[in-house]
């Protein structure tokens, strides 16, 4: 599906232009922006970048752990690094998405 020149579904003002917008690691799709900044997908393109995002995250809630907040690690990414308990780990935050470094590089 081509979007190109089309009204933009957000603002209903602006055109749609076509650009590569990176989803992951590599991993460039056909994107449109309108001048205001609005992106939107063509559905092929919005389907791919849903199973993306369940294909690489699980959800989880997180929990109490003393005075600190612990969300749980799921169990395919500990065999994947192989993590071991205690083992040590930076943490940061940027925007809504928090990154945690793992100190060994298990590749
Ligand atoms: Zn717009």
């Amino acid at each position: 599906m081509n979007l190109e020149g089309k009204t933009c579904g957000v603002c209903n003002k602006g055109k749609l232009k076509k650009f590569q917008e990176r989803i992951a690691e590599g991993v460039y799709v056909d994107a449109y922006k309108c001048e205001h900044g609005h992106v939107s997908y063509s559905e092929e393109v919005m389907r791919r970048v849903e199973a993306l995002e369940r294909g690489h995250a699980e959800e989880r809630h997180i929990v109490k752990v003393g005075s600190s907040l612990a969300a749980l690690i799921p169990a395919a990414i500990v065999k994947q690094l192989n993590l071991k308990s205690k083992e040590s780990v930076f943490v940061s935050a940027k925007g809504n998405t928090i990154t945690i470094k793992v100190n060994s590089s298990a590749g």
